[in-house]
């Protein structure tokens, strides 16, 4: 699909690094569809990490993502899911390419500076924590709206032109 889910953790927003790391991910060819920054409580923490909760960095995980400020976004690119992991970087800063945000802006494999989904489905259960519907379908419309916009403006300019031919060609 065409869009994905990020979150810059609160180890990159209390380092001031969030929108260099935004400007990263923009640089790269993502658009920004929705953006919030706001606190996780325990409880939506541990919602959104449900799929590690028999993991031993569980709790600790809790913690750190409950522990300040986020900044979650959902973005636009081709492939994204893929190509959003690509630039993230392995889950340990330390493992991850050079270049990549977490290799830049990550100091721990907990501290990984980012979030990124790993899948479609997930990307959607990620975001909706994190956002209503309206917030995406928001942009959506937005997009619709200046096409119907440009899409009537050029209509009106090309009869303008076509009258103003057939009155020139009536003139001889
Ligand atoms: P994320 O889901 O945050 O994008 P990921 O998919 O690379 O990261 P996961 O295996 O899903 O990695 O782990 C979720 C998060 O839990 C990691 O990003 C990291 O913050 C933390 N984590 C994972 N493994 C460990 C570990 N061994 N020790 C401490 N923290 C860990
Ligand atoms: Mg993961």
């Amino acid at each position: 699909g065409n869009l994905t889910f990020t979150m810059i953790k609160p180890d990159a927003v209390k380092a001031n690094n969030h929108a260099k790391i935004l400007q990263h991910l923009i640089d790269a060819g993502f658009r920004i569809v929705a953006l919030r920054m706001w606190c996780m409580s325990r409880n939506d923490a541990k919602r959104f990490y449900a799929v590690h909760k028999d993991k031993e960095f569980f709790e600790p995980l809790v913690d750190f993502m409950s522990s300040g400020p986020i900044v979650a976004a959902v973005l636009e690119k081709e492939n994204a899911v893929a190509e959003l992991r690509k630039i993230v970087g392995a889950t340990d800063p330390e493992e991850a390419a050079e270049g990549t945000i977490r290799k830049l802006y990550g100091t721990a494999r907990r501290y990984n500076a980012i979030h990124a989904s790993d899948s479609d489905e997930n990307a959607r259960t990620e975001w909706s924590i994190h956002f209503t519907e309206a917030d995406i379908i928001c942009h959506i419309a937005c997009s619709f709206s200046n096409f119907i916009s440009v899409f009537v403006g050029c209509m009106f300019t090309s009869m303008f032109f076509a009258s103003r031919l057939s009155v020139m060609k009536k003139a001889g």
